[in-house]
């Protein structure tokens, strides 16, 4: 595949579902290779700041230095993540990391959909504080960067390296697809990189305040987002609309 020759338009399937990744990085270090190879200035890391992005950070710092970096900035995340983004830009000066926030401050949301959104309607909470911002963010792009794996959640499971998102109208590019929960710590160990100390206190998965509880045994498991309620995904990887 040669420069600028994917787009959303033109993507018909993964040009990597044949690859068998047998590298260290199970294939990340490859497929980011390509994508800023691609798509240049105009792919955008959406980071989470979870355990899997402090390995992409990592794999990509070696790739593009100066690469585009977005966090989601909900207005309503842990002390803790904050932290760590100002560890992580000490660490990675020459990466640009942006917090994108919404439209809506959280008076102007309580304003206008009633206290506690995220209890009465999260879907439309994540889309206000998320999906949308998100939608501003990769509107100016080509390509987005997801830190996706298999194994996640039976919703995942069919990810592969290069994506068509519909919901986005973009492409997906998700390099960590083979990547175990032990291998993202392996490597987080291996190179002494910074990380949610939440972590340590059986948080796997870390988003919101509101949505994110302690699970009962750590372990790579999403049960402490939204628990309690049959919500799994805050819809950035799903292609139905969760504005109502
Ligand atoms: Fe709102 Fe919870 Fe979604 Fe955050 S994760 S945007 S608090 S519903």
């Amino acid at each position: 595949m040669t420069e600028s020759e994917l787009t959303y338009e033109s993507f018909t399937n993964d040009p990597f579902q044949d690859l068998i990744p047998a590298d260290q990085t199970k294939g990340a270090s490859q497929i980011l290779e390509w994508a800023y190879g691609n798509f240049g200035d105009s792919i955008i890391y959406s980071c989470s700041f979870g355990a899997e992005s402090m390995v992409l950070i990592n794999l990509i710092s070696k790739v593009k230095k100066d690469a585009q970096i977005v966090f989601l900035d909900t207005g309503i995340h842990f002390q803790e993540t904050y932290d760590l983004i100002d560890r992580v830009k000490e660490r990675y000066p020459e990466l640009s990391i942006k917090l994108k926030k919404p439209d809506l401050t959280l008076e102007e949301q309580t304003e206008k959909h009633g206290e506690s959104l995220w209890k009465s309607n999260p879907n439309q909470c994540c889309f206000i504080r998320k999906i949308k911002p998100l939608e501003d963010v990769l509107s100016g792009a080509s390509a987005w960067i997801s830190g996706l794996r298999r194994e996640q959640s039976p919703s995942r499971q069919n990810t592969d390296f290069v994506n068509k998102d519909e919901r986005f109208k973009s492409i997906k590019v998700c390099p960590l697809i083979h990547w175990t929960w032990d291998d993202v710590w392996d490597y987080i160990q291996k190179y002494d990189l910074p990380y949610n100390e939440l972590h340590d206190f059986q948080y796997p998965s870390i988003g919101c305040i509101p949505c994110t509880s302690q699970v009962s045994s750590s372990g790579d498991s999403r049960d402490g987002r939204w628990a309690g309620s049959s919500k799994t995904e805050c819809g950035l990887h799903t292609a139905s609309d969760h504005s109502k």
